[in-house]
C-alpha cells in the first residue's frame, strides 16, 4: 500500500467529507481526462508516422453495471504506465486541484463554505479525485500505448491505493491499449442516492449537458427494442412479438454547433439548439456568431431572445453566458460577460484560452473575461443597430420586451452609458403615431424648435387627449409619449441627447454633434408661446392678482402657484411642475415599494383667460362669493389633475363639489 502525498490526501478527506449538490460533474472530469488521454495518443499518431493505430477508433466508452453498481470510463487514449499510474494519479499533479483546495481551506467550514464549495466545483477542475465524491472504490487499468503490459490503480480513497501489474488482456473490451476507470458507487444512504447514476438515461442527460462537444466520441450501449421477424409462412393467427436489444451509440454531439460557420448551419439547426440549451420555445429572434483571434481566441454564439422571459425584470433572474473550455463546459451562467443592460441575451463562448483549472479568481482570468465580455457587448450592440435600421418591425418587438432594461442601463449608469444606449431607445411619436429613434425625432425636429417634447404618464391615449400635448402638436412640434415609469429617469439621467445630423449630399464637412434637451409639456415653463402670447398672459394677470391671490389662497398648500397660461389650450386650466420634478415623477415614486423616498413636485395651476370659465371665475370673485370661488378652484384643480392622470386628493369631496356646482 503506498500512501497518498499529504497535499492530496488532504483534498481527497475535503471532497469525500462534503457533500456537494455538483458531485455529478465527477463524470464530466473523467471524460475529459480520458478525452485529454486521446489527444495525447491522437497527437503522437499525427507527429510521428511510426505510429499505427491499426482498426482502433479513437473513442471514450461509458458503460454501467447494474448489479455490480459501477460506472466505467473507458478510453483508446495515451494510457499510462505503472510508474505513471503511481505519480499522476497519487499526486496532485495540477493546478487546478491545488487551486480548488486554496479556495476551500479559505472559507472555512460551516453551511457558507459549504455552499461556495459546491460553486467552486461547479466552476472549475477538480480532476480524477472528483470521482471520490461518488465512489467508494476506484480501479484503474491502464496499459500504455506501444507497450504489452498492463496495471491496475486501486484505493477507496482513504488510507492509501496499491499499484500491481494486471494481465495484459485485461481492459474492458478488445484493444490494446487505453484506460479503463471503475467507479464502484458509494452506498446509499438516506436521502444519498448513488443509485441514480445507474441508469441510461442519467448518463446520457449527464454525458449531453457537461461533455456534448468532446471532440471524440463517447459511446454508450443503448438498449432499444424492435419487432421479432415473423416466421415465414406468417400464420394466420400470428401476433408479433417484441424484443430488446443493445447498440453502441454515440451520445455526443462533438462538432460544437458554434464552431461551425454560420453558413454551414441551418437557422432551424441553430432554433433547435437554442431551445434545447436554454428551454426557450418561442425560439431566437436573431443569431449571431462572433470569432476571435489573436492572443485571447474565443468562437461565441449569441441570441436575442423572442420573447422576455417571465421574470426577467425579478431580482432571481440571472444574466449569463455559458462558458466553455476547449468544449467542455464549466460555467452555466458566467455573469461577468455580459453587462447588466443586455442580459437578455442567451448563448455560448468557447475559449482554448480559458483553461479549465484555473479558478476565476485569478488575475489573468479575469482580465480574460473583462476582454470578452467587451467584444461581447460591442458585437451585441452593433446586431441591435443593424435590426434597427434593417427590421425595424423585429427591432419593435424587441424593443416591447426588453427596451424598459436598456433605458434602466442608462439610469443605473447615471448617465455613464448613454452614448451606447440612446440611440437604442425606441419612443412613440404623437405626431406620426408611430416608434421613433431619438435620432429620428431631431431629424424630423422643425426650424426653430429647440427641445425634445415629451409627455409622460402610465396611458399613451390619454397622453394625446392632454391639453397641453394637443397643443404642443398643433405649433407643428412632435411630442414623445411615454408610458413607462423608468421613461422619465431614463432621460434625467441623460440630462440632453447628442444628435449627429447626417451628412447632407454633396457636403465637405461632417455636420457638427448637437446637443438637445428634453423638455416635459407638462412643465409651466414651456417656451412655445410667441413674446406676443407672453405679454399678453402677463398683463392679463396683472389685471387680474386679486383673483389668483384669492385661488392661491383657496388652495393652500396643494398648488406652489396659480398663473394665466400664456398657451392657449381648450382646457379651462392645465397643472404643470415648476422645478426638477414632474408630475409623473411624483406618482411613479408615490408608487414605489415601501422607503422609496417621497418627492412633490411643485405644482402650477395655470389658468386659460380665454376660456368662459374664467370670466366665471372673475365674476364670483368680483362679487365676493368666496365661497363659490373656493368651490370653482378645487373643482378646476381636480379636473385638472384628472386630464393628466393624476389622482385627485379626495374623490369624495370632488364628488360633492360637482353636485353643490349642479344643485
Ligand atoms: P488533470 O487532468 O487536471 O491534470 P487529474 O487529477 O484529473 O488532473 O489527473 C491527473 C493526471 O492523471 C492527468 O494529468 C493525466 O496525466 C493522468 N490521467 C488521468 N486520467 C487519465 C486517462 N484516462 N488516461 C491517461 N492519463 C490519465
Amino acid at each position: 500500500m503506498r500512501t497518498f502525498k499529504t497535499e492530496s490526501k488532504k483534498l481527497l478527506d475535503l471532497m469525500i467529507n462534503s457533500i456537494y449538490t455538483n458531485r455529478e460533474i465527477f463524470l464530466r472530469e473523467l471524460i475529459s481526462n480520458a478525452s485529454d488521454a486521446v489527444d495525447k495518443l491522437h497527437f503522437k499518431d499525427l507527429a510521428d508516422p511510426s505510429v499505427d493505430l491499426g482498426s482502433t477508433d479513437l473513442e471514450i466508452r461509458v458503460a454501467y453495471d447494474k448489479d455490480a453498481r459501477t460506472i466505467t470510463v473507458s478510453d483508446t487514449g495515451i494510457g499510462m504506465s505503472a510508474d505513471e499510474l503511481d505519480k499522476n494519479l497519487g499526486t496532485i499533479a495540477h493546478s487546478g486541484s491545488q487551486e480548488f483546495k486554496a479556495a476551500l481551506v479559505g472559507d472555512g467550514e460551516g453551511t457558507e463554505g459549504a455552499k461556495s464549495t459546491a460553486e467552486i466545483i461547479g466552476q472549475f477542475g477538480v480532476g480524477f479525485y472528483s470521482a471520490f465524491m461518488v465512489a467508494k472504490k476506484v480501479r484503474v487499468v491502464s496499459r500504455a500505448f506501444g507497450s504489452d503490459e498492463a496495471n491496475v490503480w486501486e484505493s477507496d480513497g482513504m488510507a492509501g491505493y496499491t499499484v500491481s501489474p494486471c494481465d495484459a488482456g485485461s481492459l474492458l473490451y478488445d484493444r490494446s491499449w487505453g484506460t479503463d476507470v471503475v467507479l464502484t458507487l458509494r452506498d446509499n444512504a438516506g436521502e444519498e442516492d448513488y443509485d441514480e447514476y445507474l441508469s441510461e438515461w442519467k448518463l446520457r442527460e449527464l454525458i449531453t449537458k457537461y461533455s456534448n462537444y468532446v471532440r471524440y466520441p463517447i459511446q454508450m450501449e443503448v438498449t432499444h427494442s424492435r419487432e421479432k421477424p415473423a416466421p415465414d409462412p406468417k400464420p394466420d393467427d400470428y401476433k408479433p412479438e417484441w424484443e430488446e436489444y443493445t447498440e453502441l451509440e454515440t451520445i455526443n454531439s462533438m462538432t460544437p454547433i458554434w464552431r461551425r460557420k454560420k453558413a454551414d448551419v441551418s437557422d432551424e439547426e441553430y432554433a433547435d439548439f437554442y431551445e434545447q440549451t436554454f428551454h426557450d420555445y418561442s425560439g431566437p429572434a436573431r443569431t449571431f456568431t462572433l470569432h476571435a483571434e489573436g492572443t485571447l481566441e474565443y468562437d461565441a454564439l449569441l441570441f436575442i431572445p423572442s420573447e422576455a422571459p417571465f421574470d426577467l425584470y425579478s431580482r432571481d433572474y440571472e444574466k449569463g453566458l455559458e462558458l466553455y473550455s476547449s468544449n467542455v463546459l464549466i460555467q452555466e451562467k458566467c455573469a461577468d460577460l455580459l453587462p447588466d443592460y443586455y442580459n437578455f441575451v442567451r448563448g455560448v463562448v468557447d475559449s482554448a484560452d480559458i483553461s479549465l483549472n484555473i479558478s476565476r479568481e485569478t488575475l489573468q482570468q479575469t482580465r480574460q473575461l473583462k476582454a470578452m465580455a467587451k467584444r461581447i457587448e460591442k458585437k451585441i450592440h452593433s446586431e441591435l443597430e443593424d435590426m434597427r435600421d434593417n427590421a425595424r418591425e423585429d427591432y419593435e418587438k424587441f424593443f416591447d420586451h426588453f427596451g424598459r432594461g436598456l433605458k434602466y442601463g442608462i439610469y443605473a449608469s447615471y448617465g455613464m452609458k448613454k452614448d451606447e444606449l440612446a440611440d437604442l431607445l425606441l419612443f412613440w411619436s404623437a405626431k406620426e403615431g408611430k416608434w421613433e429613434t431619438l435620432a429620428e425625432y431631431a431629424a424630423a425636429m422643425p426650424e426653430g424648435q429647440k427641445e425634445i417634447y415629451y409627455a409622460a404618464g402610465d396611458d399613451r391615449d390619454r397622453l394625446e387627449k392632454m391639453p397641453v400635448v394637443k397643443s404642443v402638436l398643433e405649433h407643428g412640434y412632435d411630442v414623445l409619449l411615454m408610458t413607462q415609469d423608468v421613461d422619465e429617469f431614463c432621460l434625467m439621467s441623460m440630462q440632453n441627447y447628442t444628435w449627429t445630423p447626417a451628412k447632407e449630399e454633396g457636403a465637405e464637412e461632417e455636420p457638427e454633434p448637437r446637443t438637445i434637451d428634453f423638455k416635459n409639456v407638462a412643465s409651466g415653463d414651456l417656451d412655445l408661446a410667441s413674446d406676443e402670447e407672453r405679454k399678453q398672459a402677463e398683463e392679463t394677470a396683472d389685471a387680474n392678482k386679486a383673483l389668483l391671490d384669492a385661488m392661491k389662497a383657496a388652495l393652500g398648500d396643494e398648488v406652489s402657484k396659480v398663473a394665466v397660461s400664456p398657451l392657449a389650450t381648450e382646457a379651462p386650466a392645465v397643472i404643470s411642475a415648476e422645478g426638477p420634478v414632474s408630475l409623473e415623477m411624483e406618482r411613479v415614486l408615490s408608487e414605489g415599494p415601501e422607503g422609496t423616498p417621497q418627492v412633490g413636485a411643485q405644482r402650477v395651476l395655470e389658468l386659460n383667460a380665454t376660456h368662459p370659465v374664467f370670466d366665471k371665475l372673475k365674476a364670483a370673485q368680483e362679487a365676493g362669493d368666496t365661497d363659490r370661488l373656493e368651490l370653482m378652484s378645487s373643482l378646476l384643480l381636480d379636473q385638472a389633475l384628472l386630464m393628466a392622470g393624476l389622482p385627485v386628493k379626495d374623490p369624495v369631496a370632488f364628488a360633492q363639489n360637482v353636485c353643490k356646482l349642479m344643485a
